[in-house]
């Protein structure tokens, strides 16, 4: 027990997730929240990192040839291992001041989707051991994002947790600090900022890049289609026919049709994790209903359609982008959560 009491202030949880990596540290909470992007440089052959998070995704799409915007991470798990672990580099250096010192006793928990690979694991693992820690612990990525929501995960009851990232959807049963039932689907925000520009593509000859997608779905994206058109938004792109940029107007109903497919197979993961569930875990759930984390859970309407399907109540998480860093940073802080960490 007296490890609990002697930490070291540059203990750390990262959330490295395939559109956003926050970093939450012992005691203060989320100091860092960034897209994981990085912007690399190459001169004559050698390359070098030009920007890291909110200043690299804003190059993506406007680069010149010579600078690539890497997304390192893809479907939740390290895609390009050496972009990574500067990533994770760039960020630890950015919340600890750069003091290595004290870093290099630090012991950080690392989130891992539950459905990735021994090796995925190691992988994330590696990165952020090799980018200065003590100890590395590994947290599964729903069990962190119940912590994060509140959920009574060290309880004998059963709670549902359906985490929509960038390139996953996670749903999970947990009960007694464990995850009773897990399924991971590579479908998440990406896919639906893919199929935006596609449906645009497709019906109004216009080229748009993967930023103003994201853009669009935020602004009036909706899981449910709506009664009528709904809202109108401007968008600018290129005239697949004449070259030329224009802009025109896109409405909700089109959103929602362009994105039906990517929510329907949500909707498909919930119900098959519902299908899997144990009697008296069901039956839990039926009274706690479903909480939605991570960031496609903002999709406006997502509740009400996962509700109306189940027939379970469904509540979007407060600050849902933030659950998996909170709670693997409270697992880390709270000696009651300490069992749902794994040794790496
Ligand atoms: P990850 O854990 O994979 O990094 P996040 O939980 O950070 O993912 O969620 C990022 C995803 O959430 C992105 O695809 C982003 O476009 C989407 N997202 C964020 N806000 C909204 C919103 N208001 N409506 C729809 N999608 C959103
Ligand atoms: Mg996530």
């Amino acid at each position: 027990m007296r490890r609990f009491f002697s930490f070291n202030s540059h203990d750390m949880a990262i959330d490295l997730g395939t559109a956003n990596t926050l970093v939450y540290l012992r005691n203060q909470g989320i100091v860092l929240n960034e897209p994981s992007v990085v912007a690399i440089e190459t001169i004559n052959g050698v390359q070098r990192v030009r920007a890291v998070g909110g200043d690299a995704k804003l190059m993506m799409g406007k680069t010149p040839a010579h600078i690539q915007a890497i997304r390192p991470l893809r479907d939740g798990v390290i895609a390009d291992i050496d972009v990574a672990e500067q990533m994770i580099k760039h960020f630890i250096r950015k919340v600890t001041g750069g003091a290595s010192r004290f870093r290099s006793r630090a012991e950080i928990v690392a989130c891992v989707p539950s459905g990735s690979t021994a090796v995925e694991r190691r992988a994330i693992r590696d990165a952020v051991s090799n980018a200065g820690a003590a100890r590395v612990y590994l947290i599964e990525e729903p069990m962190a994002a119940a912590i994060g929501a509140g959920l009574p995960v060290t309880e004998p009851l059963g709670a549902m947790v359906v985490d929509i990232g960038g390139g996953t959807t996670e749903v999970a049963v947990l009960s007694l600090r464990g995850l009773a039932y897990s399924n991971s689907v590579r479908m998440g925000g990406d896919k639906m900022d893919e199929a935006i520009s596609s449906f645009i593509r497709r019906k109004h000859n216009l080229m748009i890049g993967e930023y103003t997608s994201e853009q669009v779905k935020h602004a009036i994206g909706s899981a449910l289609i709506p009664d009528g058109d709904g809202e109108t938004m401007r968008v600018k792109g290129r005239d697949l026919v004449t070259g030329v940029p224009v802009e025109i107007g896109i409405t909700q109903a089109e959103i929602a049709e362009a994105i039906a497919e990517s929510v329907s197979q949500i909707v498909g993961a919930v119900r098959m994790a519902l299908e899997h569930t144990a009697p008296e875990l069901a039956a839990d759930i039926v009274d706690q209903g479903i909480v939605l984390t991570g960031g496609g859970a903002l999709l406006r309407d997502i509740d009400t359609l996962l509700a109306e399907v189940t027939g379970l109540p469904t509540v979007v998480a407060e600050q849902p982008l933030a659950c998996v860093a909170t709670g693997a940073g409270r697992a880390q802080e709270e000696a009651i959560y300490r069992g749902v960490l794994m040794q790496a």
